[in-house]
């Protein structure tokens, strides 16, 4: 381990959880071993009523990925090629990709820098005949801003579906999000706030006919096996990953809640550290990241530095999506899009992380960001 730092901590780790979980784990794996049945049947039924049940939404239709979940939902509510789809362009590739693949085009508005969501004020002079949705992302499980969006939308006729991804549990104004528009997606990938051991999604809706055609769309556009009406997917949950995630369901609320502390937490802990902007812990807000702005160009040697130290960031996103070779020839001009992924830098956070992780995180940042000549705090962690 010579001129190697042996103290590590990860922006996410998983092996907590599934400790803590083993037993659990174990019988409802085996339950489904046992069982014979490995995709859809009823462990995803059971898990899609208490899905629903616990996001207080009618119909939760489970699906292979969150992609697959916003591809099929976009599906599901009409939209297709000729439409223009409003959507943010500081998200994951996924939520702009989902509008492509349906053969529409996603025009970009840009972001609130305060929330780094879909800034509601830009929207309307985004909207033209061709408009036919809104798909707005709730960033690092923050809740976007969605009555002015429910409003633009019923003014104009427009569908809603939630990029939910990043947001299992959050709550706006009350309600869970995925339930406020016409449709939500969420992903099941392994690091989102409710996850899977594998990939997995689920679409949800109110609609009985956007969840009839979901249900179709997600097991090759056929209701009945063998009678196929549309073209759709080979998108289904497996019976392993819906037993998994019946064992999460239940603890997903003390885990948000643990987030929300860790955020807390980290903001007491970091208010006097110079040079940084710190996040909001908002009504509803469950820090699937917690991230914060590095001011004065000095994001990328931040993050450099406390890798160096053993501490694992991420930026979530280095090139907004409206800049990605993709989508670059539509020519858009977002500035705080572009300024956010120039100075946004993602700090460790999971349920489990400790008061000493924290610490170390802290002390570290605020050694590099006072400028200090001191030597790194190295071997001050003594964890794993
Ligand atoms: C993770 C993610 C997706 C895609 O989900 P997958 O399950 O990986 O397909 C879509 N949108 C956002 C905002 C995400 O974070």
């Amino acid at each position: 381990m010579e001129g190697r730092v042996r103290e590590r901590i990860p922006i996410l780790d998983l092996t907590p959880e599934v400790e803590e979980l083993w037993d659990d784990l174990m019988a409802a794996i085996t339950r489904v071993l046992r069982s014979g049945q490995f995709i859809l049947g009823p462990e995803v039924e059971a898990f899609e009523r208490e899905v629903a049940e616990y996001l207080g939404v009618k119909h939760a239709i489970g699906v292979n990925s969150g992609t697959d979940a916003l591809v099929i939902g976009l599906r599901a509510l009409g939209i297709g090629p000729g439409d223009e789809v409003i959507t943010t362009p500081f998200s994951f590739f996924a939520t702009a990709e989902a509008i492509s693949l349906v053969g529409a085009t996603p025009v970009f508005v840009d972001i609130d820098p305060k929330t780094f969501n879909l800034n509601p004020d830009l929207i309307a002079a985004a909207i033209t005949p061709r408009t036919k949705a809104i798909l707005p992302v709730h960033l690092y499980g923050r809740p976007a801003e969605m009555d002015p969006i429910l409003d633009l939308a019923e003014a104009h006729g427009l569908k809603v579906l939630e990029d939910c991804a990043q947001a299992f549990g959050a709550t706006y104004r009350g309600k869970k999000v995925g339930t406020l528009g016409h449709a939500g997606a969420f992903s099941f990938f392994p690091s989102k706030n409710l996850g899977a051991y594998g990939d997995g999604g689920l679409l949800v809706t109110n609609d009985d006919e956007v969840a009839t055609l979901g249900r179709m769309l997600r097991a090759h556009g056929s209701k009945r096996k063998y009678h196929n009406e549309t073209v759709g997917y080979n998108s289904r949950l497996d019976a392993l990953q819906a037993a998994i995630l019946r064992v999460k369901l239940p603890r997903v609320d003390t885990w948000n809640q643990a987030r929300r502390q860790v955020a807390l937490h980290y903001n007491e802990l970091l208010a006097d550290v110079p040079g940084l902007v710190l996040p909001e812990v908002s009504e509803g807000h469950v820090f699937h990241q917690y991230t914060v702005r590095v001011l004065g160009k000095r994001r990328d040697e931040v993050q450099k530095k406390l890798g160096e130290v053993g501490i694992g960031t991420m930026v979530y996103y280095p090139v907004p999506v409206h800049k990605l070779p993709v989508y670059a020839h539509s020519g858009f001009f977002l500035p705080e899009a572009e300024r956010a992924s120039q100075e946004v830098l993602s700090l460790p956070i999971y349920p489990a992380i400790t008061e000493e992780q924290m610490l170390y995180v802290v002390g570290e940042l605020r050694r590099i960001q006072d400028g200090d000549s001191r030597q790194p705090s190295r071997g001050v962690w003594r964890g794993t």
